[in-house]
């Protein structure tokens, strides 16, 4: 993987970033490209979990011809409400808190940004994220070192993209994933080795731009936004 800035989504550099209302349409990765396989099983998180801003689509299809014969992508979670990421992160803070009762709130919220992004800055309702893994032709997924979504603190950081703690096999297909989706224009959350994004305000801030290309929207205005695959 290319070398990248260690920022957290904590980071008051993503506050000082701009993002103006987009109107780019955000489509279902459900059906958009036999080779992109959404993990149906986490249908129950949220309403609309497997829609992206069609350009995040677009650069998955792209990115896949980076991948390996046989492996594709396996999508986990696309966009997420607002309200849903404000519960995420404040479950997040609350268990940071029982387990450093003594630090200060910049302390708590930086070590719950590892894990869920604040709301004013999260990646998810932008429709500019994407969680995601790999999968071999027979839908099995991958090692990738750490389940998808464990918690960074409970894996010893193993979720960490750059983690040493885990099988070279583990690392290689890290590699894999990182260089097709980089390939295309995607950054990754350097605590979460699933987490990718385009367009939005960490995007912004890893490729030194001032603005993000996407806001974050509400399930209202994502129905608004709908496209047709
Ligand atoms: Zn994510």
């Amino acid at each position: 993987m290319k070398e990248s800035k260690k920022v957290l989504m904590s980071d008051p550099s993503i506050l000082t970033i701009i993002a103006m209302p987009s109107q780019e349409p955000f489509i279902d990765l459900v059906n958009f490209d036999p080779d992109i396989v959404v993990d149906q099983s986490l249908a129950n998180r949220s309403q609309y979990f497997s829609f992206v801003r069609l350009s995040v689509a677009k650069k998955l299809s792209l990115a896949k011809n980076f991948l390996p014969k046989d492996i594709r992508f396996f999508i986990k979670e696309g966009y997420r409400s607002l309200d849903i990421q404000e519960i995420a992160f404040k479950r997040s803070l609350q268990r940071v808190k029982e387990n450093s009762p003594y630090q200060d709130l910049d302390y708590l919220i930086a070590e719950a940004s590892k894990y869920v992004a604040p709301p004013n800055v999260a990646p998810h309702p932008t429709g500019g994220a994407v969680d995601l893994t790999l999968i071999d032709s027979d839908g099995i997924e991958l090692d990738l070192g750490t389940p998808f979504d464990a918690i960074p603190h409970e894996t010893d950081n193993a979720t960490f993209f750059d983690a040493t703690n885990i099988s070279i096999e583990a690392i290689q297909n890290r590699q894999i994933l990182a260089h097709a989706l980089q390939s295309v224009g995607f950054v990754n959350y350097y605590t979460e080795w699933w987490h990718w994004s385009y367009g939005d305000k960490y995007w912004a801030v890893m490729n030194d731009v001032d603005e993000a290309l996407y806001n974050h929207v509400t399930d209202e205005d994502l129905l608004d936004l709908l496209q047709e695959a």
